[in-house]
Order: C-alpha cells, then structure tokens, then sequence
C-alpha cells in the first residue's frame, strides 16, 4: 500500500482547509489479526438479531437531491445505500458497499450521469459492509476516512468474520475481496474541493463505531451518515459508542449543521427530525437503566424490565414494520451496553 501513499501526495493540494488531515502512515504489512477492542457482541442479548446484509437482490436506485447530488438506496430495508456528488473536475463517492459487484452498481451509477473521474471514495466507518468495496474502485481514486476507520480497516480477517453472521453466514459474499485501506485520514474535519463545490467531512465522536464519518453536502444540506444515524423510524445502534458519547456526538452534529435530508448508510433517507428522536431516546434510555441500577436491579433483569417504548416502534403497517424484531433486539444490547458503562463507574 505504500506505493499508493507516494502516489498520492501530490493530491493534498485539492484539500482547500485541512485542519488535520493527513497521508495515513499505514505499513505494507498491514492486516492484523484480532482488535484491541472487547467484542461487543460476543455476549449480546439473545434478542439480539444481526441485521440483514445480504446484498443478493439489492439493486441501487438512483435518487437525484439536486445538481450533481445523488443517493444511491439499496431497495433492501438493511442492506447498504451509498451516494455520489459530482462536481466539475469530478466526483466523490460515499462508502464502497460490501464486494465488487455491488461497487460496480456504484459506478455503473455514477456513469450513468458523468463521465468524470471519481477522485474520491470516502469510507464513513470501517465495517466490511461499507469498505470490502474499496479495491474494486480505480486506482487513482483517493479513499478518505477517519484516522480511527483507517486503522480499524486493518482487522481485515477479523472484519470479515464479524460481518459474516449478517450475511447469513455466505462467506461468498466477500471471498474474491482485498483489503485496500484509504489514502488519506483526517481527524476531525476535510474539506474536498471537487469544482465549483465543496464537500465536507466531519467527526462529531464515537457513535457506532469510533470512526463515524458524517459526509455533508451543503448546497442541498444533505448529510450521509452510515451507521451512526441508520435512517427513518430507527433508534441508534450502539456498538462501540456509550450513551454518553453517543449523546454528545448527535448534539454536536445537530447544533454544527443545518442538515434537510439524511441518507443513511443503512434504512429509509429521513429528516433533520430523526436527530431529535436519537437525542430523546438515548436520555431515555439513560434515564431508564439509570433507575434500574439505583432500584439494585441486575443487568438481564433491566434488559426484561425495560423493552423498546412503543414511541420507538414503527407502526404494524407502517413501511418499517419488518424492521420491528432487529429493533428489539438492538434496544436490548442498548440497555446491555449502558448498564456496563454507568456500572463500571
Ligand atoms: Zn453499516
């Protein structure tokens, strides 16, 4: 990977208002084996139901937000939607989906509206499913990411093993897949000059992963937010954010843009609406293990005593509704995971 690194030196020019980015510094011997991180969900509720990944059948739909603005929704309510931007001397594209096939919808997407190079790839978290995609991508695409995805990106064997479950354990998915980690990391805030437009990167902390990128295009205020705000009618997916960090970050997201439309990296695109509802689920949910601990209760007696608020679910027929079981679940590990933290204190 070195020789991409050298390469792409020369490219930092582009990058008007770097506050802290920089050519990651990745070594060539750079797969490693187990993350120095706990497995967080070695030990989740049993309620606890990974979410369907598999891309077979997805097709990505094209939706036009406005000049040179397009998502990119995969159809399937779980499976991956990505998104590109287009600019004068080119384009950027957010998250590489989960293999080559489905990076190559991606680009017959991106054809069908230019033919301008893709000089950006950005990777809104290190997950397979938002990154195996990479090296199906051109050479001379920069891949950008936040210094934590870039690292995490070198678990690579761990990585897929960790996806496999969500892909209903068909390792074929990804067999044919290699690791390309990004070109360049940034740590809180890039800005990618394209031509005539601008787009922004920015790190508002920990949420889902410890590297959530949020993709902000503001001539339309459209946000892409990968996993750390997975879309319409949702609750956030803790996995390596507490609810503490998880709070601070949607409130320094919501207070810093002024975002119109949300396309998540996972479920329906939403409003600046769903912010609210994240901040309001995590008080609750703080609010409500809290209690729990103070009236000495243990932690599977709290996940029993506290299921999902109907205020959370999706009606019975309302388009999210076969999302209700992986909601459930995702609530369960929630009050799991914050009865450690406040526990541990
Ligand atoms: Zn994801």
């Amino acid at each position: 990977m070195n020789r991409r690194i050298i390469k792409t030196a020369s490219g930092v020019h582009t990058h008007t208002r770097v506050f802290a980015a920089a050519i990651v510094g990745l070594s060539s011997a750079s797969t490693l084996a187990q993350p120095p991180i706990e497995s967080f969900l070695a030990d989740a509720p049993q309620s606890f139901i990974p979410p369907p990944l598999h891309p077979s059948g997805a097709q990505l739909q094209t939706r036009q937000l406005g000049e040179g603005v397009y998502a990119l929704l995969s159809g399937l309510p779980v499976v991956d939607n990505n998104g590109f931007i287009v600019g004068e001397r080119g384009v950027l594209v957010i998250d590489a989906h989960i293999n080559a096939e489905m990076a190559g919808q991606i680009q017959d997407a991106v054809r069908r509206v230019t033919d301008k190079p893709i000089l950006y790839l950005v990777n809104t978290n290190y997950h397979g499913d938002h990154t195996f995609g990479n090296y199906a991508f051109p050479d001379e695409t920069l891949i950008v990411a936040h210094r934590n995805t870039a690292e995490h990106m070198r678990y690579f064997e761990y990585e897929k093993e960790f996806v496999l479950p969500a892909v209903n354990d068909d390792r074929s998915v990804y067999s044919d897949v290699e690791l390309r980690l990004p070109d360049i990391a940034f740590d809180e805030y890039l800005r990618l000059d394209l031509g005539g437009r601008f787009v922004e990167l920015h790190y508002f902390g920990r949420g889902n992963t410890t590297g959530d990128t949020v993709v902000f295009e503001p001539q339309t205020r459209t946000a892409w937010t990968g996993n750390l705000v997975v879309g319409e009618g949702t609750i956030p997916p803790m996995f390596e954010g507490g609810v503490d960090e998880y709070l601070q970050t949607i409130s320094r997201f919501s207070q810093t843009l002024d975002v119109k439309t949300i396309i998540p990296g996972h479920g329906a695109p939403a409003t600046a609406d769903i912010l609210g509802r994240y901040l309001r689920y995590l008080n609750d949910l703080r609010t409500s293990v809290r209690g729990a601990i103070d009236d000495g209760k243990t932690a599977d007696a709290t996940i029993a005593s506290l299921p999902l608020g109907a205020e959370y679910l999706p009606a019975n027929d309302a388009p999210q509704a076969a999302l209700i079981p992986f909601l459930q679940g995702l609530h369960s590990l929630n009050v799991q995971r914050t009865y450690r933290d406040l526990t541990a204190r």
